[in-house]
């Protein structure tokens, strides 16, 4: 997703690259770019109106720092501003649901028809039944208000069988009001922690919609409201995400269809409409498609370039430069054994783990997901383990390392062959990534890209 505005900032900063100090004609060039492909991604107007003049602002007589360029300096102006609109900041990760104390709890999905709410609205009972958002499994109830769209109910109940969540008993004829109150009894006699209806769409926001919406409300007293919009649908997301914001207390965005070619406008305008946070990203029709909707992530993806300037900074206090010189050589050779592996990694853990670094260098994604799947950064201590368990003639050469090898080894290290296996992948992909960064001219080429 994003490719249009990713790429126009890719543009913009390359011509900026490399000149010594960051004037204000540069600033206001950048901006431009800035603006048009904001409005190309589909960004509401007034939103890329506002985001320019905030950035343009902040951007124009400050400081470059000494050890990047102008370039890099707007990038994190940039990024800094995304992450802000996109409602990051302090935590960043928005996907906790207000589930209040006194049980149940209860969720309130509205949106247009079409935009993925009974979808949604199964994904997150999916989870929050699985135990997967906070600690403990909740004992979800969920019901379909939805007496417009013909099945709307059976279907809310289909989806329900298929993930082992109860759905609330259909009654032919019962009014949308009625079948709330109904679900509110069901739930608080039969001990659901959560209850989650999923309420009637119409294919325009229209005032018999929005006065069932406020009816509901009133009688079921939702922890959460949250509106379902459509990422592909663009500038009518953010007129409709207007219209449900002035009528009904939102509490929260999901934005759905995020997998497709979204250009990613709706997410960046979503957050400024309604000023509330964009809590889930749907990325596909299959129920565990849900997750949660990471500002700093999304604006890494945006800005498609990693976050270069934590990376030249961090890099500048903590690699020493003996190894990078040590790096340099070995890469220019196209060379990558468990020694450098182990060397890479205690790099890694210094500069604040490996999910930190592999985000920031352009072709190590593969080898974070292959950490990241692994169970994250405390993982770097079970591979310096397992590298520890080599003997040296393994190390130099990591393909003698068979079967038999591979029992001894996780033995050695106290881990399982598993993970041996895993490590001995994820050195595979790193030495291949080494290949690529030494047909660009080594450490150097890459530092040269870098800024
Ligand atoms: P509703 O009318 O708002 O309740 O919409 P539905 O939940 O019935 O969804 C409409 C269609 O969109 C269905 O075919 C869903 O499978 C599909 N859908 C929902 N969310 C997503 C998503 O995040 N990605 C994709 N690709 N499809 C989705």
């Amino acid at each position: 997703m994003f490719d249009s505005l990713s790429d126009r900032l890719g543009g913009v900063f390359d011509r900026l690259r490399g000149r010594g100090a960051l004037t204000e004609a540069d600033v206001r060039a950048a901006m431009r770019e800035v603006r048009v492909a904001l409005l190309e991604a589909d960004v509401a107007l007034p939103v890329a109106r506002a985001f320019v003049d905030k950035i343009t602002e902040t951007a124009v007589g400050q400081n470059v720092l000494r050890s990047i360029t102008p370039g890099q300096q707007v990038v994190k102006i940039v990024n800094d501003a995304l992450v802000e609109m996109l409602g990051g900041g302090e935590g960043a990760a928005t996907a906790e649901l207000e589930l209040g104390v006194t049980p149940p709890a209860v969720i309130m999905m509205v949106g247009l028809q079409g935009s993925g709410k009974t979808t949604t609205t199964a994904k997150i009972a999916k989870r929050l039944s699985g135990g997967q958002m906070g600690r403990d499994r909740k004992k979800v109830l969920m019901a379909s208000l939805d007496v417009n769209r013909p099945n709307a109910q059976e279907q809310l109940a289909t989806l329900g069988t298929q993930i082992e969540v109860a759905t609330l008993p259909i009654i032919a004829g019962q009014q949308p009001v009625d079948i709330a109150r109904r679900a509110l009894q069901a739930a608080k006699l039969q001990g659901f922690d959560v209850l989650m209806l999923d309420t009637a769409g119409r294919l325009h926001v229209d005032a018999a919609l929005m006065a069932e919406m406020q009816a509901v409300a009133e009688v079921a007293d939702p922890a959460e409201i949250l509106l379902v919009v459509d990422s592909l649908t663009g500038q009518d997301a953010v007129n409709v995400a207007q219209n449900f914001s002035d009528q009904v207390p939102l509490t929260g965005v999901v934005l759905t269809r995020m997998d497709g070619d979204a250009r990613g406008g709706a997410a960046l305008s979503m957050r400024a409409v309604t000023g509330k946070p964009i809590k889930f990203a749907g990325t596909g029709e299959k129920l565990d498609a849900l997750e949660a909707f990471h500002a700093e992530r999304v604006a890494g993806r945006i800005l498609g370039m990693g976050d270069v300037v934590s990376l030249v900074e961090r890099a500048a206090e903590s690699i020493q430069v003996e190894d990078a010189e040590r790096m340099a050589a070995k890469m220019a050779k196209g060379q990558f054994d468990m020694n450098d592996l182990r060397a890479q990694l205690a790099q890694m853990q210094r500069m604040g783990g490996l999910g930190a670094l592999a985000g920031m260098i352009p072709g190590m994604k593969k080898a974070q997901n292959a950490v990241a799947g692994a169970g994250g950064d405390k993982v770097l201590v079970h591979m310096d383990a397992m590298i520890g368990s080599m003997t040296i003639k393994e190390r130099n050469k990591p393909e003698l390392i068979n079967a038999k090898r591979k029992i001894r080894i996780a033995k050695g290290s106290g881990t399982t062959v598993q993970e041996v296996n895993k490590l001995l992948k994820m050195h595979q992909e790193m030495a291949g990534a080494m290949k690529k960064i030494k047909k660009m001219g080594g450490m150097k080429g890459m530092m040269a890209m870098l800024g």
